[in-house]
C-alpha cells in the first residue's frame, strides 16, 4: 500500500505521554510514539510533529494555583519543549534525524521556528518537532498544530487522543455515544464537540485542511492512517 499523504502534521497529546503516571513522561509512551513515527517515515512520508505540554503543565491549571494567565502559559509552553526534546531523543535513538525548532527562541537548545528551514528539513527525510506552541500565551498546542501545518503546506493534521475518533457525546461517560466516520468543521464547531479549541477547528476550516482524529496509544495506527485505512474520525 502506499501513503495517501505526502506530509503530515502529527499533533501528539502532552497528557498522554503521562502513560499510566501521575505526571511526567512514561517511557513506553515516548517509545511507542518514536516507533510510530520511524515506521512513517520509512515509508516516504514526510512528518512534522506538535506534542501538547498537559503531562507537566497547562496555563488553565496554573490559575487555580495563583500564577496568573500569561506566566502559566509560558510555562505550559516550556513544558512542551521538554516533551520535544524527549521525543527528539527518542527518535534520534531509532536513526532518524530530528530537529526541534521552538516557537521561543532558545538557540542553545533548538532552532528558532523558520517555515522554508522547517520544509527543507522535511525533504530531505528529518523530522521536525515545533515545540513551545504558537510562542503566545491564550493559544493551544492544537492550533500550534493546525498554524504550523498550514505555515508548511502540510496535506493533513492527524491528533491522536485516547479514543478513537469523534463522538456526539463523551463515550467514557455515556455508553450509547455515536462514533461519527466523517464531520464538517462547522458541525464540530455548532455542536460544540470537544475536538480541539474553536480557534483550532475555524483555521482548519478556512485553510481547507483536513483533520484525522484516532487513538494514537494502539501501537501502528499512525501507519494506518497514513496509509488510508478508515480508523478515527475524518474532519472536511
Ligand atoms: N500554550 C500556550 N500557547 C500555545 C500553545 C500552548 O500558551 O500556543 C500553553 C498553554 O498554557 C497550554 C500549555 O501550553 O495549556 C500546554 O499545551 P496543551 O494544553 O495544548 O497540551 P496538551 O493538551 O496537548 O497536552
Amino acid at each position: 500500500m502506499e501513503p495517501v499523504y505526502k506530509r503530515i502534521l502529527l499533533k501528539l497529546s502532552g497528557e498522554a505521554l503521562m502513560g499510566e503516571q501521575e505526571f511526567g513522561i512514561d517511557s513506553k509512551v515516548i517509545s511507542s510514539y518514536a516507533k510510530q513515527i520511524k515506521d512513517v517515515v520509512n515509508l516516504g512520508v514526510e512528518v512534522a510533529v506538535v506534542i501538547g505540554g498537559g503531562n507537566i503543565f497547562r496555563g488553565l491549571s496554573g490559575e487555580e494555583i495563583g500564577i496568573d494567565r500569561v506566566t502559566g502559559d509560558h510555562m505550559g509552553m516550556l513544558a512542551t519543549m521538554i516533551n520535544s526534546l524527549a521525543l527528539q531523543n527518542a527518535i534520534e535513538k531509532l536513526g532518524i534525524p530530528t530537529r526541534v525548532q521552538s516557537g521561543i527562541e532558545m538557540p542553545k537548545v533548538a532552532e528558532p521556528f523558520i517555515k522554508r528551514r522547517a520544509q527543507r528539513h522535511l525533504e530531505k527525510g528529518r523530522v521536525v518537532i515545533f515545540g513551545a506552541g504558537t510562542g503566545n500565551p491564550y493559544f493551544t498546542t492544537d492550533t500550534a498544530a493546525v498554524l504550523r501545518a498550514v505555515e508548511i503546506n502540510a496535506d493533513v493534521v492527524i491528533k491522536a487522543t485516547k479514543v478513537d475518533g469523534i463522538y456526539d457525546k463523551d463515550p467514557v461517560k455515556y455508553p450509547d455515544a455515536k462514533k461519527y466516520e466523517t464531520i464538517t468543521y462547522t458541525e464540530v464547531l455548532n455542536k460544540n464537540l470537544k475536538v480541539m479549541d474553536a480557534a483550532a477547528i475555524s483555521l482548519c476550516r478556512d485553510n481547507k485542511l483536513p483533520l484525522i482524529v484516532f487513538n494514537s496509544l494502539i501501537e501502528g495506527n499512525i501507519e494506518k492512517v497514513v496509509l488510508g485505512e478508515k480508523i478515527g474520525t475524518v474532519v472536511v
